[in-house]
């Protein structure tokens, strides 16, 4: 077989595309040290079954928010070194991570093999839409010194706590959805600024709606060494006892329920609207 048959024949198979172009961004992102091995693999399933069944369409807007996600990320990882106890987890994401921000994905992407109605790729978008604004929120959120309210008492509280909001973190959230709205554009039949606004809004709640769950019912641990209230099950080289909120109710918890309700959101403006 010469070369020309052989792209020819790999162009027809899109399951062999999406698997190469999966395969190639977890093993880049792992030297990159964006994923942890158990994120390389969870990203190569989730990245197989997005760019396998769902084309440019669904593949462009997750790579979109991958992308952005880890630039942010490395970007603020430098200043987020005096975050570092208090995060569970710093820039390299693990499965549970990627999982969290991405299972919907795959999900709609199968629902919308079967029933191809458009509303399922909105529900997408707006799910990636509140993901991205989580993650941009925390970046920039914590990237310099900036006051920090508790969403729930609007008292000042640490910056980088569960349940923190400031203004610049607002506005990373604002710049979160955008990216994800511009980069499913061209797929969109909707009024550009209905679907704008749409995007942006339902962004804004998941991101809020996480927020409210790390002020309130968050797992959050006690170091019994130091004192300090953490996310991490470790501190200072020893577990942590559980200090507030419920057990199951880590962060990557509250991320999936972020990415539920973005996606909720978009459901109910929709049937609002029509
Ligand atoms: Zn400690």
């Amino acid at each position: 077989m010469d070369l020309l048959n052989l792209i020819s024949s790999v162009s027809l198979n899109p399951f062999l595309i999406g698997s190469t172009a999966a395969a190639l961004i977890s093993i880049i992102s792992f030297k990159l040290r964006l994923l942890t091995k158990s994120g390389a693999v969870s990203s190569f399933i989730l990245g197989t079954v997005v760019f396998s069944f769902g084309q440019f369409k669904w593949s462009i807007p997750l790579i979109a928010f991958f992308l952005f996600s880890n630039l942010v990320s490395k970007v603020g990882k430098t200043y987020k070194r005096k975050f570092e106890n208090i995060f569970d987890k710093l820039s390299q994401r693990d499965s549970h991570q990627v999982f969290a921000n991405g299972s919907l994905s795959g999900f709609f992407v199968i629902i919308y093999l079967f029933y191809p109605d458009e509303i399922f790729y909105l529900l997408y978008i707006g799910s990636l839409s509140a993901v991205s604004a989580d993650t941009w929120a925390t970046e920039i959120g914590t990237m310099r010194e900036t006051v920090t309210y508790n969403v729930l008492t609007l008292k000042k509280t640490n910056q980088g706590s569960s349940g923190g909001v400031s203004m610049s973190g607002f506005l990373g959230a604002l710049l979160g959805t955008i990216i994800i709205a511009f980069s499913a554009i061209f797929w969109i039949h909707l009024n550009i600024i209905y679907y704008f606004c749409l995007i942006i809004f339902s962004g804004m709640i998941g991101a809020y709606i996480d927020s409210v769950l790390g002020a309130s019912v968050q797992l959050q641990n006690k170091c019994t060494i130091c004192g300090e209230i953490t996310e991490r099950k470790i501190h200072c080289g020893q577990s942590a006892n559980q200090f507030s909120g419920i057990k199951f109710i880590t962060n990557d918890f509250i991320n999936f329920t972020a990415a539920v309700s973005g996606a909720v959101t978009v459901f109910f403006i929709n049937v609002i609207m029509n």
